[in-house]
């Protein structure tokens, strides 16, 4: 693999990373700090407080934040946002692997290729 892929490459997979601590701090955080309010003892209307007022913030900064580097290292156009300027189904922008434009990685470079 030359160094121009692997650049685009590492590009592709910081972009991954960043998606999936959206995921996580959007799904499956407030779910966590439930289950820790709880064991601490709060009850019900505090933890409905509580957590949307952690929550929210962080996982609007990380959708911002994801937004800003939603550029494919390929065809520099939108990778989660196809060309249409839509989110398609909204569920592209939390599984979506491949390049809405070009479709790129076509293939994942095995860790023997250098
Ligand atoms: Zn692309």
């Amino acid at each position: 693999m030359d160094n121009e892929s692997h650049d685009k490459f590492y590009y592709y997979l910081r972009l991954m990373r960043l998606r999936r601590y959206f995921v996580i701090m959007t799904l499956v955080f407030p779910l966590i700090l439930i289950v820790i309010l709880k064991i601490f003892g709060l009850n019900e209307s505090h933890v409905a407080i509580v957590v949307p007022v952690i929550v929210f913030p962080v996982s609007l900064f990380l959708g911002l934040k994801l937004l800003a580097n939603d550029t494919c290292p390929w065809c520099k156009a939108g990778f989660f946002i196809n060309s249409a300027g839509s989110f398609g189904d909204g569920v592209s922008l939390v599984f979506r692997k491949r390049c809405s434009s070009c479709g790129e990685p076509k293939e994942y470079p095995s860790k023997n290729q250098k």
